[in-house]
């Protein structure tokens, strides 16, 4: 039989702990509130007067940390965000965050007490569920959405009956209209006309509905590409550069594009989708994310030894290892195991060798003179001459920034610089 005595069994003790705590003893996310701060002034500057941001902080702020990432942003004077259900927006209210959240997906009418008590947005995913919301019985504040060709969530943009009933439902505030596009982050030419035909049917049923005296607030449909890609630079501004001669002439009629709000994500922490298009908005953007961890320990590994689960690394010559404390469950993609990753330390390139674990990993640092226990070591980040960015990670795991980022996990200290 186990006997189990807890040493500390007093709060003071325990917080005590707290507070000595070091958040970068293990792996942790460093987060550069001048990059958050640039990259809002960056978007407010492509915006026209009038239009808010509304940002997607939905997924811990994709990986970097909701709260941490909104207080900043309540700082910076925005007031309203878009999560994904509403677990993230009462995450946001106990921890003082002002402004309108909003509910971008499902919410289950179990929970629509939530919504009211929190005071939640909820989108209206379709004529059915604005019935069900409907019934609640109580006040509940809702955005329609309008489906215009992505055919995920909304009201069809051709049922323009569904939508007036919406406004007759006497439980409903309509605080907002909304639709979302699907192909606005690429050039193709039949990308680009399909994103017309979206931005029209948006346009045109806010239009029937004004007609017809129906009040249309809070206007919103880009997301990060359609803001970069569809929203002019300045007035009449002049091309510096042959991207921004393109985007120019791309640009659609800001008419075209009037809303109230537009929905930042992934542009907002400083990064496009994949390298080649965080690349071409590399001097207008910064990242806010650096995800670190400690070297534990530095060891030889020599000629015709193997290393790791699998022993699938084996040393040709003597070869010099760092342990690092951070692994697959904090979400680093277990691809890049065999050399396709690598770490950067004291400002060098070291290749992760074997596979990657669930809490550690191992670097071949043997071209490292000065390494030891207790070093830094860089997995998305700088370091001396050197970058590793999150577009790279993702273009060499087949996947985007996105889920990179929104997979960081839990377990990471995040720290605001
Ligand atoms: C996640 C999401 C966004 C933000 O998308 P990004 O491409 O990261 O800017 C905007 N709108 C909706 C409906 C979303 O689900």
């Amino acid at each position: 039989m186990w006997k189990t005595e807890y040493p500390l069994s007093a709060n003071e003790e325990n917080d005590k702990m707290q507070e000595e705590h070091n958040p970068k003893s293990r792996a942790w996310i460093e987060l550069d509130a001048a990059a958050l701060e640039h990259n809002v002034n960056f978007l407010r500057s492509r915006l026209p007067e009038n239009c808010r941001l509304m940002p997607a902080v939905k997924a811990e702020a994709y990986g970097h940390g909701a709260v941490l990432i909104s207080r900043e942003l309540n700082r910076l004077g925005v007031d309203a965000f878009c999560v994904a259900c509403p677990s993230e927006g009462i995450q946001l209210r106990k921890n003082g965050i002002k402004g309108e959240i909003l509910v971008l997906g499902y919410t289950s009418p179990e929970d629509f007490p939530l919504l009211y008590r929190y005071q939640l947005a909820q989108i209206v995913l379709d004529y059915p569920y604005a019935q069900v919301l409907n019934r609640f019985g109580k006040t509940l504040h809702v955005h329609i959405g309008i489906d215009t060709g992505m055919h995920r969530l909304g009201i069809r943009c051709e049922n323009l009956e569904q939508i007036k009933e919406v406004y007759r439902m006497e439980n409903l505030i309509i605080d907002g209209l909304f639709s979302h596009l699907c192909a606005s982050d690429s050039p193709l030419p039949e990308h680009r006309a399909f994103t017309e035909k979206q931005i029209r049917a948006f346009h045109q049923t806010i239009a029937l509905l004004k007609k017809e005296g129906y009040p249309c607030p809070g206007l919103h449909l880009l997301a990060s590409y359609g803001i970069l890609n569809l929203l002019r630079t300045e007035p009449g501004q002049a091309a510096s550069s042959p991207r921004e001669a393109a985007d120019l002439q791309n640009a659609w009629e800001p008419k075209a594009l009037a809303a109230d709000y537009v929905r930042p994500g992934i542009v907002l922490y400083g990064v496009l989708g994949t390298e080649s298009d965080s690349l071409l908005w590399k001097d207008s953007l910064r990242p806010v994310l650096s995800l670190k961890a400690k070297v534990t320990s530095v060891r030889p590994l020599y000629a015709g030894e193997s290393a790791g689960y699998g022993i699938t690394f084996t040393a040709k010559q003597d070869r010099k290892l760092a342990t690092i404390s951070i692994g697959y469950a904090d979400g680093l993609p277990r691809e890049l195991s065999g050399g396709r990753g690598s770490v950067l330390i004291n400002g060098c390139k070291a290749p992760i060798i074997g596979r990657i674990c669930m809490d550690q990993l191992s670097a071949d640092v043997s071209e490292i003179e000065n390494i030891q226990a207790g070093d830094t070591a860089v997995i998305i980040g700088k370091s001396g001459k050197h970058e590793i960015t999150v577009g790279q990670l993702a273009d060499q795991c087949g996947t985007i920034t996105n889920e990179i980022l929104s997979r960081l996990g839990g377990r990471l200290e995040r720290i605001l610089l």
